[in-house]
């Protein structure tokens, strides 16, 4: 039996497994993610929440094909790789693998160093841009990340601990297509970490449990960690948190972005939607590549360090 406090109830295996499907197909219907017959591209990191969006959504019947993209953060990369490997091959799934080093040249914590940012701004552009490519050249209606309800309240927690108000107005669980960019959804919206991973073992799925060693420390994580401290005492208030505020809030600050519509061009690189000249991918790639390889390692020091 599975332990669920929000649910004040204990669910069997098919029970939780039903529970977790009506749930996202309520998150789907609720915010018209997707239509029947749709093919979607999984973003795919090798952990449970992305390989349970994966499982879920092939066993409800849509077409679901996945793309892994190696960072290069060292053995975590390749542990996470293998997970992803083993989940496609065990199901006969199509997984289609690109790795920063061999294919650009570079990985995310050289790139980190090579443009002095963060190292997750680095690699979250260069998933973004990797993941909307294939979804445009594969001809999929829309991308599909694993986001939970334990991750977008923890991002929730922190764009209001700034006000920071466009993000706010963007934090929606579906982003439509516009601009040359694909649809981007987030069917686990309703279902906790401890949900995705209880799934996962009543399954069968085995994913990469460590956290990426980047992450060590980071607000994201101590927002989380403060949301689970306050759900502990008070089951049921990530929930009420994040879904009151998508559905009292969110509706409030639409229109709120800076509207990225007119002036977009084609990259002269790689032909994706930008506002400038070359995409900040391509910059990225033209400055991580020429920058000698930096072991995860040295990102990691340097950064507990601080
Ligand atoms: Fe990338 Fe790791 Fe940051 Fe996640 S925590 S965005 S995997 S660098």
């Amino acid at each position: 039996m599975i332990d669920l406090p929000r649910h004040n109830a204990n669910f069997c295996a098919e029970h939780l497994q039903e529970f977790c499907r009506r749930q996202m197909l309520k998150a789907i219907d609720d915010f018209e993610m997707l239509a029947r017959g749709d093919r979607v591209i999984v973003a795919v990191s090798g952990g449970k929440d992305s390989l349970a969006v994966w499982d879920m959504l092939v066993e409800v019947g849509y077409e679901a094909d996945g793309l892994y993209v190696g960072l290069g953060i060292g053995e975590y990369s390749d542990a996470s790789g293998g997970y992803a490997r083993r989940f496609a091959e065990g199901r006969g799934l199509r997984l289609t693998t690109i790795d920063l080093r061999d294919e650009y040249g570079y990985d995310v914590p050289t790139a980190a160093r090579a443009t002095r940012r963060v190292p997750c701004s680095a690699c979250g552009l260069s998933k973004r841009h990797l993941f909307d490519r294939a979804a445009r050249d594969g001809g999929y209606d829309a991308v599909v990340t694993g986001h939970s309800l334990d991750d977008e309240a923890a991002v929730l927690f922190g764009n209001t601990l700034r006000w920071d108000i466009e993000y706010l107005a963007r934090q929606l669980p579906v982003l439509p297509a516009t601009n040359g960019f694909p649809r981007k959804v987030k069917p686990l919206v309703r279902l906790t970490e401890r949900e995705t991973a209880a799934w996962c073992l009543v399954r069968g799925i085995d994913y990469q449990v460590e956290e990426c060693p980047i992450a060590a420390g980071n607000r994201h994580l101590g927002y989380k960690e403060a949301l689970n401290s306050i759900e502990k005492r008070s089951p049921g208030s990530k929930a009420a948190f994040y879904l009151g505020f998508i559905d009292r809030v969110a509706p409030l600050l639409a229109g709120a972005t800076v509207a990225a519509a007119g002036g977009l061009s084609a990259c002269d690189v790689c032909g994706a939607p930008t506002t400038g000249t070359t995409c900040a991918f391509c910059r990225l790639v033209k400055t991580a590549a020429a920058h000698e390889p930096v072991p995860v390692e040295l990102v990691v020091h340097s950064r507990k360090g601080r």
